[in-house]
């Protein structure tokens, strides 16, 4: 075919081959450790580095290979790899391409438990983290040093979603030599193409909207040629690997994941509509909302919104935040996001090292799930409303959460 096929398309024939699995439609689980060959020229052929045949179970089997090859299509970069968790994606990419001595470049408002491995893990091993202001775009260039080794970008960032100019960082960094990776988890691939805005290793939590249904765990990196043999060498050295049967949860997901995305996007934006003209609601952290600070840079670059957002509160008695949370019926409390259901998390604030936590009022993230969007309106509106009820009992008013 030599029309380039939409997205939905593609994730819907990619990754399989029939033909080779008795004609079943789904790429069956393959459990296995042991690989047999049957001659000794098949032997040395499953030895090369980069045969999706592989030779041992742990470089993976042809479910976890229908995978990789599905997301780093739609990742729109070379090769792909699998790993036990997001996080589990996003510390190994990094250990892949630093070594002792290297500084890199993490985003004030980047993922929390990545930031603990930079200051943590990484300082161990005499790598240098520093953290830089989530908006820095092309100023970036004034915190690069000779070993920058790696500019890590996320976007928007964990919590308070603020957007990136990742292609102007992009050029930055490559100017200096250093290696652009980029968390991709919020928008997945479908809604922003890391590798034809700069980024050369992108790294995804698939546990969030590829697996979809708050089932499995499972990360995703995906690298440019240039940057491949790193990941690759670095990653099996680690000796970790993921059992079939999540790889195949992370492929059923991925089928749908354009028609659920698509409707988180509208929901979340219905929900963070609603939720911006409410009185309890100081701000709403939304790239998709026209008055939002990041709106330009997200339109600019990305292709859609997902449903995951935030919202500041205005200050109010901790009764009554507790009524909110708490008279919620139909979003549950939970950390992770990605699922089917909606969820809120109450945040407390990050930590930051250089930029200023823009929030003043109590956070609380949303993941606008796939219920119907009016039903989640009316469960918001409710548990609002008891909250604000709770303001006007007396004796409340002073116990004001800042
Ligand atoms: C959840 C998340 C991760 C980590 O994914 P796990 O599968 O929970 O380890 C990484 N980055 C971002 C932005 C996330 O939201």
């Amino acid at each position: 075919m030599s029309k380039k096929l939409h997205a939905c398309t593609e994730l819907l024939h990619g990754g399989r081959d029939p033909a080779r699995h008795c004609g079943m439609v789904n790429v069956p689980i393959y459990r296995g450790s042991t690989v047999l060959a049957n001659t000794l020229e098949e032997w040395e052929s499953r030895k090369q580095p980069d045969n999706p045949y592989a030779s041992y179970g742990r470089f993976g089997t042809p479910t976890t290979h229908a995978l990789e090859e599905l997301v780093a299509d739609m990742e729109g970069g070379h090769r792909s790899l699998v790993f036990p968790s997001g996080l589990a994606a996003c510390t190994h990419a990094m250990f892949s391409v630093l070594r002792s001595g290297d500084h890199i470049l993490l985003p004030d408002s980047v993922y929390g438990p990545t930031r603990a491995f930079a200051q943590h893990t990484l300082a161990r091993f005499n790598i240098a983290a520093e953290f830089y202001a989530p908006h820095a775009g092309a100023g970036i260039g004034a915190q690069l040093r000779p070993n920058t080794r790696l500019v890590y970008v996320e976007a928007p960032g964990s919590g308070t979603f603020e957007m990136q100019d990742i292609p102007a960082i992009a050029a930055q960094a490559h100017q200096a030599g250093a290696y652009v990776m980029m968390d991709n988890t919020w928008a997945t691939p479908l809604y922003f193409k890391p590798f034809q805005h700069g980024v050369d290793i992108s790294v995804q939590a698939a546990t969030k909207y590829l697996i979809g249904h708050s089932d499995a765990l499972l990360g995703v990196a995906t690298a440019n040629e240039d940057a491949w043999p790193l990941l690759r060498k670095g990653a099996h050295d680690f000796g970790q690997t993921i059992g079939p049967d999540d790889i195949f949860l992370a492929l059923r997901g991925i089928r749908t994941l354009p028609l659920r995305l698509r409707q988180h996007w509208d929901t979340g934006v219905k929900l963070a509509r609603m939720l911006s003209r409410h009185p309890l609601v100081a701000r709403v952290m939304h790239p998709a909302l026209p008055e939002d600070p990041g709106h330009a840079l997200w339109k600019r670059d990305f292709l859609g919104a997902s449903g995951l957002f935030a919202i500041e509160l205005r200050p109010m008695p901790a009764a009554a935040f507790t009524r909110f949370i708490d008279q919620l019926r139909l979003f549950g409390i939970g950390l992770s996001w990605g699922g089917y259901e909606s969820l809120v998390l109450p945040m407390d604030a990050p930590k930051r090292s250089v930029s200023p936590y823009p929030v003043q009022g109590r956070m609380v993230r949303i993941h606008a799930g796939l219920e119907d969007s009016d039903d989640l309106i009316a469960d918001l509106r409710q548990a609002l409303q008891a909250a604000t009820d709770c303001l006007a009992v007396p004796g409340l008013e002073m116990a004001v959460h800042a």
